[in-house]
């Protein structure tokens, strides 16, 4: 089964590198939080890399 990408909202800063590395996964809500809206956008290996590793308050997890 493929893995989905979310975000633990109430953690995320807004920071926005998700959002810009992958900006095809990841948006912001109307809150201003991120958010994933199609986790099967990017490769597991980019979404691991570039949003995963990346988040500075490691707020973006995996959901089997
Ligand atoms: S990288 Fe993390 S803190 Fe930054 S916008 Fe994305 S989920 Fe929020």
């Amino acid at each position: 089964m493929a893995k989905i990408a979310w975000v633990d909202k109430p953690e995320c800063i807004s920071c926005g590198l998700c959002v810009g590395n992958l900006p095809d996964v990841f948006r912001f809500d109307d809150s201003g939080k991120a958010e994933c809206f199609d986790s099967f956008a990017a490769t597991e290996d980019k979404i691991q890399s570039e949003a995963i590793e990346t988040c500075p308050v490691s707020c973006i997890h995996w959901q089997e």
